[in-house]
């Protein structure tokens, strides 16, 4: 199949694409691009234009460059997960060491269901069956 006129694809309606990777960010969320034709085109409508299609040339770079995005989305590495914070304080309770939750969560817990330092659900200012008493309790904001 030729894809003459169809690639390579430019971004339209005036946005830049400085690398493939932003290129290929618009290629997923189907924002237009232009053919070098003229034509407006997505990646929905490519898909169905060329079913067997995996990758088109695009023109990134203020055009200098060219590279190729990819159909298939999930061949893009996802985002690396947000390392946890290191250094968060402990607890020792029963021998065990247990990270004293968040702010957010502590804050959570005045208003739901509050966490033993076991991990079992208690009211706010309860001990749970083992004997550990609810977080609240153990920071002493009851
Ligand atoms: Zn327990």
């Amino acid at each position: 199949m030729s894809l003459f006129g169809t690639e390579p694809l430019t971004a339209a309606y005036g946005r830049k694409h400085t690398t493939l990777e932003e290129a290929q960010a618009d290629f997923n969320k189907d924002k237009d691009f232009q053919t070098p034709s003229g034509r407006y085109t997505n990646r929905s409508d490519l898909a169905k234009m060329y079913p067997h299609l995996e990758r088109i040339r695009v023109r990134f770079n203020r055009l200098e460059d060219t590279g190729y995005v990819l159909f298939k989305a999930e061949l893009k590495p996802e985002p690396e997960p947000k390392p946890k914070p290191k250094g968060r304080p402990t607890v020792t309770w029963n021998g065990e060491e247990y990270a004293v939750p968040s702010d957010r969560e502590i804050e959570q817990m005045l208003w739901d269901t509050a966490e033993a330092i076991d991990g079992c659900r208690v009211e706010p200012d309860g001990t749970c069956p083992h004997g550990a008493p609810s977080w609240l309790l153990q920071l002493g904001m009851i």
